[in-house]
């Protein structure tokens, strides 16, 4: 495999003397989908925020573009390009969705390539576009979701983070958002780390992905071959047929 964009190796992360994360190795070469999937509590936010430089690790590394990240503070590792559109929606609802899109693209200066990103997000989700000056917090669930994706695209990223996107959403929703995500990763090469309970969507999508459970990866490969895993199936798939 080239070198991975991002990697993470022997990830520990405690909270306080709990050790939640017991030695992580995933890796993302550039241009990849990979989803990491697992059960209420496996670790996948603790792992996405110790990319993301909101949690220290008690031990291993981060690596980005072939260097430690180690050290690199939360809002620098934006500039560097890793920015990660959080679970729940973390928008700001008291500001409008035009609003929370310029607030993304803090770490640009250039007005009218910030002018085209925007628009390009308007391209991709164009109920953004109808609602842009209406306050986010009035925004329906699938909307904040899409207005949290579109949040960090306006930093221009190199690596997406993103953190259930599917969460409390309909399915005919998952299925176009995670098809727009194709679009996004397919357009730009942005590599996405893609965290997700639901996994069959991010089987679909994802090129590789790595199951956790509690704290370790337990199973790793190309997505299509995580998918007909029997163990898989049986544990995130509901057995053969399920939903
Ligand atoms: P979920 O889908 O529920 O978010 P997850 O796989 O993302 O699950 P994490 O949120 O990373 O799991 O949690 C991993 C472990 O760390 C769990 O045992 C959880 O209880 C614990 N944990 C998470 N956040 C904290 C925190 N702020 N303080 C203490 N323990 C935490």
């Amino acid at each position: 495999m080239d070198a991975p964009l991002l990697e993470t190796r022997g990830l520990r992360v405690k909270y306080g003397n709990v050790e939640a994360l017991h030695g992580i190795d995933i890796a993302a070469r550039q241009g990849e989908i990979v989803s990491i999937l697992g059960a209420n509590g496996a670790g996948k936010s603790t792992t996405l925020r110790a990319i993301s430089g909101l949690l220290r690790p008690s031990g291993g590394e981060i690596r980005y573009d072939g260097k430690p990240a180690a050290g690199i503070p939360a809002h620098e590792r934006v500039r560097l390009g890793i920015a990660q559109a959080p679970e729940g929606r973390r928008i700001f609802g008291t500001l409008t969705v035009r609003e929370n899109l310029i607030l993304g693209a803090f770490t640009r200066t250039d007005k009218e390539e910030i002018a085209a990103s925007a628009a390009w997000i308007y391209k991709l989700f164009p109920v953004l576009e109808a609602r842009r000056l209406q306050l986010a917090g009035t925004l329906s669930g699938g909307e904040q979701q899409m207005l949290a994706i579109g949040r960090a695209l306006m930093a221009k990223p190199r690596v997406l983070l993103l953190d259930e996107p599917s969460l409390g959403l309909a399915p005919l929703l998952v299925k176009a958002i995670f098809r727009t995500l194709r679009e996004i990763n397919e357009q730009t090469g942005v590599t996405v780390v893609l965290v997700e309970q639901n996994a069959r969507a991010a089987l679909k999508l994802a090129h590789r992905g790595y199951v956790m459970e509690v704290g370790r990866i337990v199973l790793e490969g190309p997505a299509a071959t995580l998918a007909s895993d029997p163990k898989v199936q049986a544990a995130y798939l509901g057995g053969k047929t399920g939903a």
